[in-house]
């Protein structure tokens, strides 16, 4: 049976929900191959913390939260009743380091504002833990190379908060565009939220390393080339500000265009407006996924009619599926690689905005993809 309409049959018969649902099975881990759940320590207790990766892990198979990081007292007492976090697993910016003589944590994940993630992935790393970081990886490609460096050498594994490449209506997107089971394709994809609050570390340089494009343009990018299945190999960018008043320190709105061998795609993204989508323009129509980068709620289509896949918990499967590259010394799908290859990008995307859409090449692009063909 020839690979196209192989592919294409199963995802018109059972759409892939066994992606998320069938997961350890993907990965060749049974949980009765061991009795032992990995301990995570959330560094930074702010939002997405709080509101999505401390209740996923009550549903994760393979690891919970054994620890927490915050400089905020009030939150030691909330989080330890809430989570049951014993006093000896609670620590702060200053004493962070004495984690290491913590045999409960085994993954440290970082959710600090974007500057901070290359300092507190090192120091995590240094202490012997396993390092879940935060989306963008960094600030600068320069901070990304220390952080793989630093993991390295202590011999943990560093993986990005990509945790898309774990959603069930994303990875049909990655699978029917890779294959190309509707042909060859050119994409779209925009992301876009309002941002108003003037003291957001979201819009201050030095904490955030740029705007909308750090915080939601990645997403663009990502799925882009996750669902080409290829790297690009030049772009052109443009500042497209409106409120300049408001984002006197980063862009407030920013487009870019990717050149792929097989295609283009055009990307748009925002702190001034609100969306979210990302199609693939295809031979035989449209593919399309809209909302598609937020947690639950997405929806798709393809030409065929829409996509029926059973969503999961993303930031569950995410960290499980961490917890099981450690149990079974597996390698991530979201690497520090794939972190620093989407921050050379993004500094690509910011010197060609400074440069009026000029064509920058992305001849350094590092290698790496997250390809489904098999
Ligand atoms: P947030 O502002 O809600 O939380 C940041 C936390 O860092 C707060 O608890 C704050 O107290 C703490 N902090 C420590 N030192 C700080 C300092 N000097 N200045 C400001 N805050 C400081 O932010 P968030 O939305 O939770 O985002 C945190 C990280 O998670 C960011 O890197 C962001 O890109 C990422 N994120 C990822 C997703 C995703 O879907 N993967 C979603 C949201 C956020």
């Amino acid at each position: 049976m020839k690979r196209r309409p192989f592919i294409k049959q199963i995802f018109q018969v059972s759409g892939v929900a066994w992606l998320g649902a069938e997961l350890p099975l993907m990965y060749g881990y049974s949980p009765r191959d061991k009795d032992k759940k990995l301990g995570v320590a959330l560094v930074g207790l702010g939002n997405y913390a709080s509101g999505q990766l401390a209740p996923a892990l009550l549903e994760t198979t393979h690891c919970y939260l054994a620890g927490i990081v915050t400089g905020t007292k009030a939150k030691e007492a909330d989080w330890s009743k809430k989570y049951n976090i014993p006093e000896k697993n609670i620590y702060n910016y200053k004493n962070f380091d004495a984690i290491a003589d913590n045999k409960d944590i085994d993954i440290v994940y970082i959710v600090l504002p974007n500057s901070m993630h290359a300092e507190y992935t090192i120091r995590a790393a240094k202490a012997g833990k396993h390092v879940i970081c935060e989306k963008p990886m960094a600030t600068s490609v320069e901070d990304c190379k220390k952080m793989i460096t630093a993991c390295k050498d202590a011999g943990k594994k560093l993986s990005i908060g990509y945790r898309l490449h774990f959603d069930p209506f994303n990875e049909q997107m990655m699978l029917l565009g890779q294959n190309r089971v509707f042909g060859e394709m050119n994409m779209e994809s925009g992301f876009a939220f309002n941002l108003s609050d003037p003291n957001r570390w979201r819009i201050k340089k030095s904490m955030a390393g740029g705007g909308p494009l750090m915080d939601l343009g990645i997403y663009c990018l990502q799925g882009c080339i996750y669902t080409f299945g290829e790297l690009p190999v030049s772009l052109w960018a443009k500042d497209l500000t409106k409120n300049h008043d408001f984002f006197d320190e980063v862009e407030g709105t920013i487009e870019w265009e990717m050149t792929f061998p097989s295609g283009k795609a055009y990307c748009i993204t925002s702190y001034e407006d609100r969306y979210g989508y990302i199609t693939a323009n295809t031979e035989k129509g449209e593919m399309k996924l809209s909302p598609a980068f937020i947690y639950n709620g997405l929806k798709g289509s393809t030409p065929d009619g829409p996509m029926t896949v059973k969503p999961v918990n993303q930031q569950a499967v995410q960290i499980d599926a961490f917890a099981i590259n450690i149990l079974k010394n597996t390698p991530t799908l979201v690497p520090g690689e794939m972190g620093l290859r989407d921050n050379y990008i993004i500094e690509k995307i910011y010197e060609s905005a400074a440069k009026q859409g000029a064509e920058v090449s992305l001849k350094d692009i590092p290698n790496i993809l997250d390809l489904r063909k098999d």
